[in-house]
């Protein structure tokens, strides 16, 4: 707050000294070049995301088969998810006619009443939103070497990517400040994953898992199924967030491939 008498406010967002309460023209432009850059590059994430394997998960003694994709590419489907609602969601804010109509038409109509977007009160949430959504989306397309993404940061949502030094120490700082374990990073991917209700086989589930840095070979997951941790209908991802249906309580996936039920 300024005690002088000539009016100066900063922008909520990048802090420059501006003679209008508001956010300043420069952060104005940058989000509607952010909205135009996820439109532009939003198809060739379907792509990566769009990529499925149709793996078979059998059921011992019943003969029963089921076939179901499972996303070869999570992270990739994932974040097209959010993107997608994020431009359904800023439609919706601007008013703008958004069912039917793709996620990079509601993103290049949202650029260009990015002034509009600016006004608002939760500008600033707005404008974080966009920038995450734009460093995950590049980073997904041209991913880091040698490291994995393993998951999301609570506090700022931005992907985490860790090497195997980083894996081996547990903990990894993010770019917000905050310092992340990396097992409840994990877990909660696990979750997300859970979420998304693939299916597959032990093998299939094993390499989504590896895909998120956790180790949980094929043979262990069999034998989740055989003593009832996971669902016995087929192998499903959201019968790992169920402990065998005894205590209700989460089953957490480590990084050393054991199952440890979390009931308070
Ligand atoms: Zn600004
Ligand atoms: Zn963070």
């Amino acid at each position: 707050m300024s005690n002088s008498r000539t009016a100066s406010f900063d922008c909520p967002i990048c802090s420059v000294g501006i003679a209008e309460a508001g956010v300043c023209g420069g952060c104005v432009t940058d989000l509607g070049r952010i909205l135009r850059h996820l439109a532009v590059r939003l198809p060739d994430l379907r792509l990566l995301a769009a990529k499925k394997a149709s793996v078979m998960a059998r059921e011992a003694g019943h003969g029963t088969r089921t076939v179901a994709p499972i996303p070869l590419n999570a992270n990739a489907w994932q974040l097209q998810q959010s993107i997608e609602k994020f431009a359904v969601m800023l439609a919706a804010a601007l008013g703008l006619p958004h069912r039917r109509l793709p996620a990079e038409s509601l993103l290049k109509g949202a650029a260009q009443r990015a002034d509009i977007l600016m006004q608002r009160k939760d500008a600033r949430y707005i404008h974080r939103l966009a920038s995450t959504a734009a460093r995950r989306l590049d980073r997904q397309l041209e991913p880091p070497e040698s490291r994995i993404l393993i998951g999301q940061c609570p506090d700022c949502g931005d992907d985490i990517w860790s090497s195997e030094a980083d894996l081996t120490a547990g903990y990894q700082p993010c770019a917000c400040g905050q310092t992340l374990d990396l097992t409840a990073v994990q877990e909660q991917r696990v979750l997300k994953l859970a979420i998304s209700n693939a299916r597959g086989t032990a093998a299939a589930l094993s390499k989504v898992f590896k895909g998120c840095g956790i180790a949980i070979n094929r043979l262990t997951i069999t034998q989740w199924k055989r003593r009832g941790i996971i669902a016995a209908v087929g192998i499903r991802m959201d019968g790992l967030s169920f402990c065998c249906g005894m205590c209700g309580g989460r089953i957490s996936a480590s990084a050393t491939g054991r199952p440890a039920c979390q009931t308070a």
